[in-house]
């Protein structure tokens, strides 16, 4: 027989509030997806009552968080942009100028910086070379407040007036705890690197896998604009993945979210970097291909201990990159192969997720046109057929930079939303 149910907690005060912050944060968000938008639409597309949608953008007026657009035609002119009485509609949008944010992307080589202001436009971009592989953390949090400090006094900023930063590691990232359990941008086990970076920053401080912050970016400024499911896999020194599902980004039951490049392709395969065998990145990303050319091409001044060194990484690409360029079969071959296992790894997460379009990111989207081929026609041979021909893959040849964009927009996004901890706790 069942248990009585035991009846739920009664709603307090506190949940209240924590409502009201969520439906701050969907009106702010929905005005941030469309620029500029009447009341009457947000309430459409929040499925908020009209009356909830006037009293939180009243407040949020009010908090000088947005204003109303006065000096933009009002979308679609004429009837369409008049209400039910024949009015002109009062359009929202962001107030740019009501905080600024950073974003910060570690990269094994560099630490780049981009400032924006509340509506997401760039006020400044740093890149500062560095060697941020095996650090102590205390040394990257020395990086990226060197780096930041950088950045705020180019653009006139104090730190103390950052609202909030993002900032992307590398790695298998509990975004909601902050905590990196494991990166090649760290020298030791799991670090507390949100509350680390907080209390070194004394500001808000948001820390996610450095893929999810690509899939900010497109979700908000790239080729995943007005799509409800798409995914980005990064390719750089290892094989990175962002899923976006309904809307929102998926970030699975421990945080941890979605990580393509050690999915197994291989029983006791290849040695990768997580410390397991057989991972799809330990075939595709580029300390695989350093492995396999210097195997079977004996690169001069590049041993196999160098792998983990940025710069000679960086060397050694270039290097192969000229080879293929040249027209050295081998190494076009090498690069063939990882292009037909990353298809076939693509095919399958298009036959699990049914996206409507994947978009390839990174740096070694530098080296696409070696695998292109490849890769689309492993891609094609593998999906599903109902799947065939009808899920567009996309290339975007983005840097770091626009990744540190990504690591503010989640700054933004996150700014306006009750503590992590609140949200945890329903
Ligand atoms: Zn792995």
């Amino acid at each position: 027989m069942m248990p009585p149910r035991t009846p739920g907690p009664m709603k307090t005060a506190a949940d209240g509030d924590l409502i009201r912050r969520i439906n701050r944060h969907r009106v702010l968000s929905e005005i941030r997806r469309r620029g500029t938008v009447a009341r009457v639409d947000i309430a459409a597309a929040t499925a908020l009552s009209p009356a909830t949608v006037t009293t939180v953008t009243g407040e949020l007026l009010d908090a000088g968080l947005i204003e109303i657009a006065e000096d933009e035609e009002p979308a679609g002119r004429g009837t369409a942009a008049l209400s039910a009485r024949g009015r002109p509609r009062v359009l929202l949008r962001l107030n740019p100028g009501a905080c600024h944010v950073a974003g910060v992307k570690i990269a094994m080589h560099r630490v780049s910086v981009w400032i924006s202001d509340f509506a997401g436009n760039l006020v400044r971009s740093t890149v500062v070379p560095v060697r941020a592989n095996r650090q102590p953390p205390e040394v990257v949090a020395d990086l990226v407040e060197d780096a930041l400090r950088q950045a705020c006094a180019e653009s006139r900023l104090a730190l103390a007036e950052i609202a909030g930063i993002g900032l992307g590691v590398p790695g298998f990232i509990d975004f909601s705890a902050g905590i990196c359990h494991w990166s090649p941008v760290f020298g030791e086990g799991p670090v507390a690197l949100r509350a680390l970076m907080t209390e070194r920053l004394g500001r808000p401080v948001f820390v996610d896998n450095d893929a999810n912050l690509a899939t900010y970016a497109e979700l908000w400024r790239g080729a995943g604009q007005g799509h409800d499911n798409f995914l980005v896999v990064t390719v750089e020194h290892g094989v990175g993945m962002g899923a976006v599902v309904g809307g929102q980004l998926y970030r699975g039951s421990k945080g941890l979210g979605s990580e393509f490049g050690h999915t197994k392709i291989e029983r006791g395969g290849a040695p990768c970097r997580c410390g397991q065998r057989g991972c799809l990145e330990a075939y595709v990303a580029d300390f695989a291909i350093l492995r396999e050319a210097g195997r079977l091409l004996f690169l001069d001044g590049l041993a196999l201990g160098d792998l983990e060194d940025p710069f000679e990484v960086q060397r050694g690409l270039d290097r192969l990159a000229e080879m293929a360029r040249a027209g050295d079969a081998e190494v076009r071959r090498i690069h063939e192969r990882a292009g037909e296992i990353l298809g076939l790894g693509i095919a399958n997460l298009i036959n699990l997720f049914d996206p409507a379009l994947v978009i390839l990111s990174g740096e070694r989207m530098q080296l696409y046109e070696f695998y292109e081929r490849a890769m689309l026609r492993a891609a094609r041979d593998n999906v599903l057929s109902a799947h065939r021909d009808r899920t567009p893959i996309r290339v975007n040849r983005w840097g770091d930079e626009v990744w540190a964009w990504g690591a503010a927009a989640l700054a933004l996004h996150e700014l306006h939303l009750p503590p992590l901890e609140a949200r945890r706790a329903v």
